[in-house]
Formats: C-alpha cells, structure tokens, sequence
C-alpha cells in the first residue's frame, strides 16, 4: 500500500457505521500490505502480529475494532489505558509508551505484553510490582538505536546487561526487543534500524541463550519495511483510524 496511505477520518459529520466500516476498510488494506511484505521477507502472513494502537482514539474506535477481528490493542500512556484495558478486559493489551516507575503498581499485571523496559530501575519496579506468587510477565527490551532522547530505549551496548538484571529478576519474562524507527522522510530510510535491531537480537540470543523471538518495530509510516525485516509486531494507529486529533 501507498507510503503514509491513511486511515479514515475521525468520522466528522458520519455516523459510527460510518466510522465502523471505515475501520474495516482501513484493517483490511493493512492486513493485505502485511501480507505481502511478509511474503517479501520470506514468511507466512501469520508471523506478524497487528497491535492497533488505539491512543488519542475514543473507546467507541477499541470496540469497532475488536468487531472488525482486532486482538492486540497498545496504548502508551497509563491514565489513558486503564479505563480502555478496563472496559475490553478479554483482549491482549500492550504498554508500548515511555513509564515511570511509579507508574509500574498500574501496569504490573494488566497488560499482555510491556514493550518498554529500557532500564534495571523500571525493572525492578515492575517485578516488585507484580508481587511473590504472580505469574512471570512478558515484556519486551526497548532498544534506543537513534540516539534521539526523549523517546526512551536502552543504548544498543547496554542490552545485554540490562538482559541479564531482567533474566535475574525471575519475575518478567523477557520476549525479544522494541525499537522507534527515526522520522525520515521515505520509509526505506528507516530499514537500517530494523535491521540493526534484528542484528541485535540474534547476537544476544546467542551470547546470553535466551530466546527472544519477538521484534517491535513498524509504525504507521514504516511498517511494511520493518515487516520485511522481520517484525512479528507492528504498532499501528494512524494507517488505521485515520489522524489524531
Ligand atoms: C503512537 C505510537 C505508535 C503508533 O503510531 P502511528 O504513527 O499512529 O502508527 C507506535 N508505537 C509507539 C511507541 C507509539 O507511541
């Protein structure tokens, strides 16, 4: 599909089965564009999973697209999730924003997969959060491959040992890595990223022996690359409700 194709409108003037159908549409085209771009990295369509990123998106928005077959929901910030996390308890929800670690108590525990964890101190704030008796947590590395602060992420050099302080926590369960590809102005700018994360990846599989098959990468603006790259999770909001307000 056409680079930054857009989503549907935020509904102005339409009715919500306007709006819902416009969501469906919009899945649609990307199912297909994830479908081939795997094709183009050589794996089944199945290999990637779509997280819509429902945030700055009204609840009516999460219900329509759970209708339409979505699973996987990511919000990035915590005020905004719960009452959302709340309200579609039975779906797979994914922390992907930068937390603070006071914050940790509210998401310990809710969300199916925390693609953030950049340093030991939010670690070890999640793992105490999840209290002795809870089972294990999945989250994922956020990896900072840019150098751009503010966007949080572990430098590339000090992955391996922040792996190791999360593996040594006993309570999270480390899943693969998370970067935020650079705002470049085509998407094949970013290929460099995705696949130094990759790179990335397969050496501390290696080098630690822990598997870590998940990659989170690909946004609105990028995703079909970081598809053929070898992501299994996208996070998608724009491509599929159309620009924030
Ligand atoms: C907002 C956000 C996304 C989705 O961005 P779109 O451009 O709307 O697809 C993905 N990942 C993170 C971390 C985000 O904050």
């Amino acid at each position: 599909m056409a680079q930054g194709a857009a989503g549907p409108g935020r509904g102005a003037g339409g009715t919500g089965e306007a709006r819902a159908a416009a969501i469906v549409a919009a899945l649609a085209a990307v199912r297909g564009a994830l479908a081939v771009a795997a094709e183009r990295g050589g794996r089944p369509a199945d290999a990637v999973r779509l997280v819509a990123v429902t945030k700055g998106f009204p609840l009516d928005d999460v219900w329509r697209a759970q209708a339409a077959g979505v699973r996987d929901f990511g919000e990035n910030r915590v005020q905004e999730a719960l009452p959302k996390v709340a309200a579609l308890p039975a779906a797979r929800w994914h922390f992907i924003g930068q937390l603070q670690r006071r914050k940790s108590a509210a998401v310990a525990g809710r969300f199916a997969l925390v693609h953030s964890v950049d340093r030991p101190e939010l670690a070890d704030s999640l793992s105490l959060a999840l209290g002795p008796g809870a089972s294990p947590a999945d989250v994922l590395l956020q990896v900072n491959l840019t150098g751009v602060p503010g966007q949080g992420g572990v430098a590339p050099a000090q992955a391996a040992s922040l792996l190791r302080h999360v593996l040594g926590l006993g309570r999270l369960r480390p899943r693969g890595l998370m970067t935020i590809a650079p705002l470049v102005p085509v998407a094949e700018g970013a290929r460099p990223v995705f696949a130094a994360l990759r790179t990335l990846r397969d050496r501390l599989q290696e080098e630690e022996g822990v598997a870590l098959p998940e990659l989170s990468m690909g946004m609105s603006a990028d995703f079909e690359v970081a598809v053929e790259e070898g992501a299994t999770l996208v996070r998608l909001g724009r491509v599929l409700f159309g620009v924030r307000a």
